[in-house]
């Protein structure tokens, strides 16, 4: 269970509300106040006065309300006079020898009151003030309780260390990582074990690594296991509310994990904001995030006990200077998860689960060879929804499958498609499985599917036997020619081709050009690395470090690796046309074939034959 404790850095919100209703009760009343007509703003006099003026004839005009009577005088004085609450307003009048009937000037009125279109006029007028109220108080809470009147503000947000829970046993593998950090925690929690002997701790440590394999946990952990504060933000959140705000964030986030040190402070996708100066599309305001996180860490002395440390996938595009000694001048990388890693983080992450009792964890690490740390957590999240989904108690096998092929690629789609159309994926995708099987490199099928899912009408997946880290050339052609299976079975079948295989031949046309410009896999050319400038080409200008006559060769060497392979697969398709119509047929009756299926298929009449 996780019981940090986390509270906003920025000062206390002031609770604005009180303030915010009174401002509306005066407004009402003022304009109440505007709106009904009320006494003539002349004079107050006693109702005898008013009487004498009336009978010595100095009165041009006279109303009678109900409670009050107002008159404009001969000489154009207003005055006006309460008459209390009176059941007949006019017997004051009466009562006191006035006879009404002798004048012309006399009208008895109604108090007035409010018209309709006044009233849809207050209420417009509320509305405005309700919504400016509200537009205001949405942009304060946006703004993180200081919004864009705290812009400068840093959003790190702050976690006592001692109520840090997570540590390094809630990481599962990573066992080197762990290793060079340890004197990071040792650090943090005795500094001057260090200071006295004179050593100078690291100020930053870079995290390198795809996402998803636990950098930030990582990060967390070592504020756990120190038990000191740990400060998260990540680069674009410097950038996100208006251009220049950057640099002010970084001054207060330091300042503040300074104040509180020793701490950590976590930056996140450091290369949103650290790209190499004059290459960034951001611009200079980026630049100016960078420049003060450097100059705030240049100006760490020793008694400074605060240690930055930052995430990136992307350690090539990052600004030297970030990473020269007395700043991230110590670099972790961390890669996804073998085989073992992969069994004690579907382990870890299924302690709070109910997993069937026959669950084979190495069978499940072994199919998700690929997989992120993240991953892995989410198809054991994924397969507990489908089991609940399902009503049932414990987690198997085959919500652990189905939610592994959710997790690569989406989840499954009900879209309607014509029989023909069904029928061409089937092929396609028995194509690619049925010609992987004559090619000795091939991965073994683990499963071929004709269900719609993400972008995908269909897929055959492979099961490597173990890690790769290291490809053959005949592997690259091995999968490029698999790869073709699906357009091959569609030529030979319907001697037509459909749009189908864009997708395999994007990947197989981008391995292709890899292996000759950079692995040196063409004999023409041999083993030179040909490139763009990554830097010259950031804002689209690939800039080529090769002719346009060595360009020519390349496309003619990428296009005959492409070529033969194709023509590979319709050799493999063409012989064993039979056997691609019973899987194809297995498949249009079935929609999905298990790997072990297929091969009893393949075997069996291959044996005939
Ligand atoms: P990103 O680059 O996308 O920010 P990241 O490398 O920071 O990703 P984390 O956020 O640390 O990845 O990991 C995401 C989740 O994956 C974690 O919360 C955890 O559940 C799981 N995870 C990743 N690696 C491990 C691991 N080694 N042990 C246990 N869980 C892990």
């Amino acid at each position: 269970m996780n019981n940090k404790k986390k509270f906003s850095l920025n000062k206390p919100k002031k609770n604005n509300t009180f303030v915010w209703i009174f401002f509306i009760f005066v407004v009402v009343f003022f304009l109440i106040y505007l709106f009904i007509p009320t006494l003539n703003n002349g004079k107050s006099v006693p109702i005898s006065t008013l009487i004498v003026d009336l009978k010595s004839n100095k009165i041009k005009q006279l109303t009678i309300y109900q409670t009050y009577a107002t008159a404009t005088l001969k000489n154009g004085t207003l005055i006006n006079s309460n008459l209390g609450s009176p059941t007949n307003p006019t017997s004051i009048f009466t009562s006191n020898g006035v006879n009404l009937s002798k004048y012309n000037n006399i009208t008895i009125a109604q108090n007035p009151t409010l018209s309709a279109s006044d009233i849809i006029t207050l209420i417009f007028i509320l509305v405005i003030v309700l919504t400016t109220w509200y537009t205001v108080r949405q942009f304060k809470s946006a703004g993180n309780g200081g919004g864009i009147f705290s812009m400068g503000e840093s959003k790190a947000k702050l976690f006592i260390g001692s109520k840090q829970s997570i540590k390094f046993d809630g990481i599962a593998g990573l066992v080197e990582a762990k290793e060079e950090v340890f004197e990071i925690v040792d650090f943090l929690k005795n500094p001057k074990k260090y200071s006295d002997l004179g050593a100078r701790i690291p100020k930053g440590v870079l995290l390198v690594g795809p996402p998803g394999t636990g950098k930030t946990l990582l990060a967390k952990a070592i504020a756990g296991e120190s038990g000191v504060s740990f400060f998260s933000t990540s680069g674009s959140e410097f950038e996100e509310m208006l251009v220049g705000a950057g640099a002010s964030r970084v001054r207060d986030l330091f300042s503040k994990a300074r104040k509180s040190s020793p701490s950590i402070i976590f930056i996140d996708e450091i290369d949103a904001v650290a790209r190499k100066r004059g290459y960034s599309i951001a611009g200079a305001h980026t630049e100016q995030t960078l420049n003060q996180i450097l100059v705030e860490m240049d100006g760490f002395d020793t008694s400074t006990n605060v240690i930055v440390i930052a995430a990136t996938n992307r350690p090539d595009v990052l600004d030297p200077a970030l990473l020269r000694p007395g700043r991230f001048d110590r670099t972790i990388m961390l890669s996804l998860p073998d085989l073992e890693e992969r069994k004690s983080i579907l382990r870890l992450h299924s302690k709070n689960k109910p997993m069937g009792k026959d669950l084979d964890f190495d069978k499940i690490a072994k199919r998700t060879i690929g997989f992120s740390g993240a991953d892995l957590e989410n198809v054991l999240n994924e397969a507990a929804i489908l089991t609940a989904k399902k009503e049932l108690k414990t987690i198997t096998e085959v919500e652990i499958e189905e939610a592994a092929t959710k997790v690569v690629m989406g989840p499954a789609k009900k879209t309607s498609r014509t029989e023909d159309e069904k029928k061409i994926v089937s092929y396609h995708e028995a194509g690619h499985a049925l010609v992987s099987k004559f090619l000795p490199e091939s991965d073994p099928v683990h499963r071929i599917s004709i269900v719609p899912r993400g972008m995908s009408g269909g897929a055959t997946m492979y099961l490597p036997t173990q890690d790769n880290y290291l490809y053959t050339k005949t592997k690259f052609q091995t999968m490029i020619t698999h790869m073709f299976g699906g357009r091959a079975a569609e030529k030979i079948i319907f001697d037509d081709i459909t749009n189908g295989a864009s997708d395999d031949i994007k990947k197989a046309s981008e391995m292709a050009r890899r292996m000759v410009t950079e692995f040196g896999m063409s004999d023409l050319i041999g083993p030179i690395e040909f490139g763009n400038d990554e830097e010259a080409g950031y804002y689209g200008n690939v800039e080529k470090n090769y002719s346009e006559e060595t360009s020519s060769i390349i496309d003619k060497e990428v296009s005959k690796i492409l070529n033969s392979s194709y023509k590979k697969a319709l050799d493999i398709l063409s012989k064993h046309k039979n056997i691609l119509d019973a899987i194809a047929s297995k498949l249009i009756e079935e929609e999905v074939l298990e790997g072990e299926d297929f091969n009893k298929i393949v075997d069996s009449m291959l044996n005939v034959g």
